[in-house]
């Protein structure tokens, strides 16, 4: 049974708080409905104990609070809302500040492909992009900017966190704990690197293309 595109957004928001990607009422998933010219996300420092399907805001394209919740959306929206004005093929939008992946935004450097996990799900490096702040569209500018250059669907974003582009609400956030994951693993092997001093080089670019392709076959999976 298809379930509502606020309740996916709902579920995609509560996951990102039972994988401890989030931190208090920080980070958000949004999903979007373009027949309908809506899009649904999370409400603004709302905690996510307390976070229910009704109180998930839908906004229309300009931002406009357009549903039955009554509370603010994310100050995130002009983001989410920008990206997809600018990305039609993509259906939902995630944003963490998970630990691992800040850690690679503070350092400004992307999350190389160390194994397969990372080449299946990514198939690139993590890139990260450099800092901007938050007023009016610099988030969703260099976004996009960092999108069309490497295509990647997670992008870290310069001392700040993760933004992730799915084809789902619960795409983005899968691609926000996978990215996580990575990193985490990352960080701990490039520390390893020091102590044992032995080098590590990321995978062949072939090896990762053939994990990537694989992965997104329709052979990886259920029908
Ligand atoms: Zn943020």
């Amino acid at each position: 049974m298809k379930i509502s595109l606020r309740k996916e957004v709902w579920e995609a928001n509560l996951s990102l708080w039972k994988t401890g990607l989030v931190y208090g009422t920080q980070g958000n998933v949004s999903g979007i409905d373009r027949k309908d010219g809506v899009i649904y996300i999370k409400p603004s420092g709302v905690v996510y104990e307390k976070l229910t399907e009704k109180m998930i805001v839908e906004v229309d394209f300009n931002g406009n609070p357009a549903g039955i919740s009554g509370l603010k959306s994310s100050v995130d929206t002009p983001h989410h809302l920008f990206l997809y004005k600018n990305l039609k093929d993509i259906g939902g939008i995630c944003h963490t500040h998970s630990k691992f992946i800040t850690v690679f935004s503070i350092l400004g450097s992307p999350v190389p492909v160390l194994t397969t996990a990372h080449a299946d799900v990514f198939g690139k490096e993590i890139p990260v992009s450099r800092y901007v702040d938050n007023t009016e569209d610099s988030i969703g500018r260099e976004l996009l900017r960092i999108y069309k250059k490497t295509g990647c669907s997670a992008i870290i974003l310069g001392r700040h966190g993760l933004f992730t582009l799915g084809e789902t609400p619960s795409k983005s956030a899968f691609y926000a704990l996978m990215a996580e994951y990575c990193a985490e693993v990352s960080y701990y092997a490039l520390i390893a690197e020091h102590l044992i001093g032995k080098r590590i080089v990321p995978l062949d670019k072939k090896e990762i293309e053939k994990w990537y392709s694989r992965y997104h076959s329709s052979r990886y999976g259920q029908k």
